[in-house]
């Protein structure tokens, strides 16, 4: 692919002096240079968000719903170029950027059908207050950040803010300075259809732009490194901003004795190779019973052999390009290390040779592996597979919880009743039975990770309603001249009060007056 220069004007329409360059990972081709916000824009941007709250605010749900209605549709029309520049800057295999198309268009679908029901007011019925009508009010927070991170950089940069927008907020996005070109492109899309300029917007550049991005926010929403996810939370408790944090993983599997063998080696080379082995729920680890052991090595080097790797040029192969040279150094680090202490390598092992201008690394399968290596504890993020040999599903376990994180995880097993005992048992915020990777296509269910692996739920309601506050409303029905519990205070409504709390609270009695009381 040749290098191509255009404007350098965002659609933000910043004209900064600093440039960002925005390069094919694939090919080492400058797609683009786009300009870098200064602080004065930074500004600039969170004041007209600001002023633009109100009125995007006092839409109804269903009218914020019609426009981002609009934006899927056109999304979908325009799912060929969208794809094409998802490759292009990512450098990964075309059936690999599916997922970021597949999974914004799902949250839009997801959340403007149940967006209204969800948002709507809700009666509440409190015990002791029969004579009052309460309702809970979902008030919009203001300006929602969300700092984003380059390995799914549509979805990642756009859908944790679908909800935030429906909710009534105005948003911004921080996308990786290495990715930020799908995030603008996703933002013309959001204009064409009809949102206010200053209601969705998009912040170009480094770690700074997202930090002084925080100081203006109303609430952050974080993907990324557990590093930065630590900084980011620090900023956010100076100023008492609530947040949400989606951190890396160590994922672990386990394949145990009577499981089937060739779904499982299929599912673990899908689950280790995807996205070249740059996903947060990547399978970075895999525990396998000794008497299925070599069975399954063979069936994962049989199937890791046929895997095709290079530039994509239409669902021509499997295994796409790494994004930057320090991630192929960290893979580079991990094998090192894993030889250095007695892993062998079973297939692959370095930089593909006939991909010199792309920064492709070979997918790599690993044995001989314990925890004293790198590649067995800390988060590789890369298409390095290490598979040890365990004696039984306790063994496995131990291990699959001796991490820092805990994100995703597999177990893989003839009889699901045992399959779910030990999900039960993982120490992670998503557990998949004879699957992987798919469960974050559920945008109906919660996801996110225990441990280092973040802090807060994604997706599903939670991921609606935090974006609001709860506001709780109490009215009084009959309008006494005054309530039995003002001033002045009796004797009387004072032991009565006393009498009360010893029937209410204590069981036997109490729990049948409750009964009766609702
Ligand atoms: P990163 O932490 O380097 O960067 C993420 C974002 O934070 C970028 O936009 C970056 O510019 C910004 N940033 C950097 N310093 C900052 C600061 N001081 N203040 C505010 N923002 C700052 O992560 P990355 O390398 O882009 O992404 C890879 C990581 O993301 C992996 O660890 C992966 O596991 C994780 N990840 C997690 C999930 C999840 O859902 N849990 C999903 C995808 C990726």
């Amino acid at each position: 692919m040749s290098a191509t220069t255009t404007s350098t004007r965002t659609s933000n329409g910043f004209d900064g002096a600093e440039k960002l360059p925005c390069m094919n990972p694939a090919t080492g081709a400058l797609i683009r240079e786009i300009p870098i916000a200064t602080a004065a824009e930074i500004e600039a941007m969170a004041a007209r968000a600001r002023e633009a709250f109100p009125s995007w605010s006092g839409l109804s749900v269903e009218r914020r719903g019609e426009l981002l209605l609009r934006a899927r549709d056109g999304l979908v029309d325009r799912r060929e170029e969208v794809l094409d520049l998802l490759v292009q800057e990512t450098g990964k295999a075309r059936m690999d950027a599916l997922a970021d198309l597949l999974v914004l268009g799902e949250t839009i679908s997801y959340y403007t059908s149940h967006g209204p029901g969800l948002l709507a007011d809700k009666t509440v019925s409190a015990r002791l207050l029969k004579n009052k009508r309460i309702k809970v009010q979902h008030m919009p927070r203001g300006l929602v950040v969300n700092i984003s991170p380059w390995n799914y950089p549509l979805d990642l940069a756009w859908s944790p803010l679908i909800p935030a927008l429906l909710a009534g907020n105005v948003v911004i996005n921080k996308p990786s300075e290495v990715t930020p070109l799908i995030s603008l492109k996703f933002l013309d899309i959001l204009r064409e259809a009809g949102l206010p300029e200053a209601v969705a917007q998009v912040a170009v550049g480094f770690g700074d732009v997202g930090a002084a991005l925080i100081d203006r926010a109303d609430y952050v929403a974080f993907t990324g490194s557990v590093a930065t996810g630590r900084k980011v939370a620090v900023r956010c408790a100076e100023r008492l901003v609530p947040n949400t944090l989606e951190l890396g993983g160590k994922d672990p599997a386990i394949v145990l004795e009577d499981a089937n063998l060739e779904r499982a080696a299929s599912g673990v080379v899908y689950g280790a190779f995807f996205n070249s082995g740059q996903t947060c729920t990547s399978i970075e680890r895999v525990y396998v019973v000794e008497e299925v052991y070599e069975d399954f090595v063979d069936r994962v080097i049989r199937l890791t052999r046929t895997l095709r790797q290079g530039v994509d040029a239409g669902f021509t192969v499997e295994v796409g390009a790494m994004i930057f040279p320090r991630q192929l150094e960290i893979v580079e680090q991990h094998l090192k290390d894993a030889v250095a202490k007695g892993a062998q390598v079973r297939t692959g092992g370095r930089r593909n040779p006939d991909f010199p201008s792309g920064y492709f690394f070979e997918p790599t399968v690993l044995t001989e592996v314990d925890h004293t290596m790198d590649v067995m504890v800390e988060e590789t993020f890369g298409p390095i597979l290490p598979i040890m040999k365990v004696r039984d599903a306790a063994e496995a376990l131990e291990h699959a919880n001796a991490s820092d994180y805990g994100l995703n995880s597999s177990v893989w097993t003839g009889d699901k009743d045992r399959g779910r005992a030990i999900a039960r048992r993982l120490e992670a915020g998503n557990v998949c039975i004879n699957d992987c990777l798919i469960n974050y296509t559920a945008i109906e269910a919660p996801f996110g990770g225990v441990k280092n692996s973040g802090i807060g739920r994604r997706k599903g309601e939670a991921e609606l309603l935090k974006y609001c506050h709860a506001k709780t409303v109490l009215e009084d029905i009959f309008g006494a001249s005054r309530e039995p519990t003002w001033y002045p205070y009796s004797r009387a409504v004072g032991e009565g009060a006393v009498k009360a709390i010893g029937v209410l609270y204590r069981s036997g009695l109490g729990n049948k007056l409750r009964n009766i009381l609702g």
